[in-house]
């Protein structure tokens, strides 16, 4: 069995859970990287590590079989943003398999309209209503993608000027990368 995916605050950083979420790949650009989550130890892990569901090393044997559904939700919420990230109408379909997602688990909500998910499908459904919050609150939120990685994050910067999923690791590389050109 393969080790699960070690997540850190790295993996982190986009400053909203729905984003955060599609950003569980290597990369996405320029052409897509390692799935993450490779494995329902690392789909539980995750959610862990967001504070969605207590952390376990020892997950049920059925997370295995919502790695599909947790793949598909992400594929759903690249959609969604992508759509709506480049000026367009957000696809019905890919919508619809959010809304969908969104009632097939458990959530409770509190005063403050925190979402607590009860299970793994609430899990996944907090973060479809994430993405459905994200997609559906006017005016649209600052959705920007990495120049390196294609990571989504919120660029809540001042003048809007951040380019890096994380100035730690692709933000650094980038540097060191024109660094050498300039040295070569
Ligand atoms: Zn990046």
């Amino acid at each position: 069995m393969s080790t699960p995916t070690r997540w850190t605050d790295d993996h982190f950083v986009a400053g909203d859970i729905a984003l955060d979420f599609a950003n569980t790949v290597f990369r996405r650009t320029p052409e897509l990287g390692a799935d993450l989550l490779d494995s329902g130890r690392s789909l539980t892990g995750w959610f862990g590590h967001a504070g969605l569901l207590p952390p376990t090393d020892d997950p049920p044997a059925a997370t295995e079989g919502a790695l599909p559904a947790a793949r598909r939700l992400r594929d759903r919420l690249w959609v969604v943003v992508d759509s709506q990230r480049e000026g367009g109408e957000v696809p019905a379909d890919a919508l619809t398999g959010l809304l969908e997602q969104a009632r097939s688990g458990v959530v409770t909500v509190t005063a403050d309209g925190t979402v607590r998910p009860r299970s793994l499908a609430g899990a996944l459904a907090a973060v479809a209503l994430a993405g459905i919050r994200l997609v559906l609150t006017p005016p649209p939120r600052p959705v920007r993608s990495c120049d390196r990685c294609g990571w989504y994050f919120l660029d809540t910067s001042r003048g809007r000027r951040r380019r890096w999923c994380s100035m730690k690791t692709c933000g650094n590389q980038a540097k060191a990368a024109r660094f050498r050109d300039s040295h070569s």
